[in-house]
């Protein structure tokens, strides 16, 4: 593995030399706190900021993106044929992101890239990205990653990972991407491999003792999904639930969108943009029926998606890298760890 030191002096004029061939995406501070943006040539990333109000979701599934063309003008080949939209896939890096979130890409890729469907969107997006992460130190109240499987320092999804040790980042390339990547930074001062290994074992280690918020996942596989859909807890999380969908929309591991279509003129544009299962539009039939109609039907089904339809179709966790941002985001005090324990620790009274 290899692993480069890059002087916090040189950073900005290394990423600002990646621009030539990178699009650069990464953390910026406005009004509605820290989200991660398209960075324009004159803003830089504020690496300072841990705490992303939403995820890098949206550099590879953005929460409105044209899909298809067509042109209703007869006069021309090919009218009223939906035709692939056109969109700019040249390399970009998202940099700065929580470790985590990149882990979340790898979880969400179960759902778009598989042996018999690929969604080529996402996928084309997925391919152009190079993801770098920065470790977090001080991880947040929220943050419950180390007991699914993640955690501050988590590589999963990585192509670059980095340390920050005050004067200098310790870069840790994870993937031939990364390489590329810092190549195109001029970022080359290798150092130690077994000493900068050491020094981000001490750093994981460090972070993962601040972390004290659990949850336990153990039993979730020997539960039946009958006997979860079934229990009697269900009315009770849901009661407060306004359905405002702010927990799908932070978290980085949801992807459930829509489809629509919008004409004008002669030109005619399919869209996706992301939606939530907390809609009761989201399973509205054409006839008027609505098989998740009321609240509780659709409270239950975000959790049992996540913590046990997931669990048992992929074998590979839970849907949920826990970053905290639903618990975070939710007006009513919705939290996927206390569901998580009812549901894990639920048993069937006879
Ligand atoms: S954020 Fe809270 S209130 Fe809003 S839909 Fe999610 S669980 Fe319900
Ligand atoms: S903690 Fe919440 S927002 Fe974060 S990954 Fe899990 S379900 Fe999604």
């Amino acid at each position: 593995m290899k692993f480069i030191s890059i002087d916090k002096n040189d950073w900005t004029r290394g990423i600002d030399k990646s621009r030539e061939k990178y699009q650069l995406f990464g953390p910026v501070k406005d009004e509605n706190g820290c989200l991660i943006k398209k960075l324009e040539p004159d803003v830089q990333p504020d690496m300072g900021l841990h705490e992303s109000v939403m995820s890098a979701k949206s550099v590879v599934f953005p929460q409105t993106e044209k899909i298809l063309n067509a042109s209703l003008d007869e006069s021309i080949e090919n009218h009223h044929i939906m035709q692939r939209a056109k969109t700019d896939y040249s390399p970009r890096a998202v940099l700065g992101i929580r470790p985590y979130d990149a882990k979340a890409m790898e979880l969400v890729k179960l759902n778009f890239d598989t042996k018999d469907f690929k969604d080529p969107y996402w996928c084309d997006a997925y391919e152009a990205t190079v993801f770098v992460g920065l470790g977090i130190t001080k991880p947040g109240p929220f943050d419950f990653s180390t007991s699914v499987g993640t955690g501050p320092f988590c590589e999963d999804g990585l192509d670059v990972l980095l340390a920050d040790l005050d004067d200098t980042y310790l870069a840790k390339i994870l993937s031939p991407k990364g390489e590329a990547y810092t190549a195109a930074c001029g970022f080359n001062a290798i150092v130690d491999e077994k000493e900068s290994q050491a020094l981000f074992d001490i750093l994981r280690k460090e972070a993962e003792k601040n972390i004290v918020s659990q949850v336990k996942i153990d039993k979730l596989k020997e539960k039946t999904i009958l006997e979860l859909h079934e229990a009697d807890f269900w009315d009770d999380i849901a009661f407060a639930c306004i359905n405002c969908g702010t927990c799908t929309y932070v978290c980085p591991t949801c992807w459930c969108f829509d489809i629509q279509d919008e004409t004008k003129q002669k030109q005619a544009t399919r869209f996706r943009n992301w939606d939530t299962c907390m809609s009761p539009l989201f399973t509205r039939h054409a006839t008027g029926h609505n098989p998740r109609g009321t609240k509780v039907q659709r409270v239950r089904q975000r959790f049992m998606h996540k913590l046990k339809y997931f669990l048992d179709k992929y074998d590979q966790g839970i849907m949920c890298v826990g970053c905290g941002r639903c618990v975070k985001s939710c007006p009513v005090n919705i939290d996927i760890r206390e569901v998580c324990h009812m549901m894990n620790s639920y048993e069937k009274q006879d």
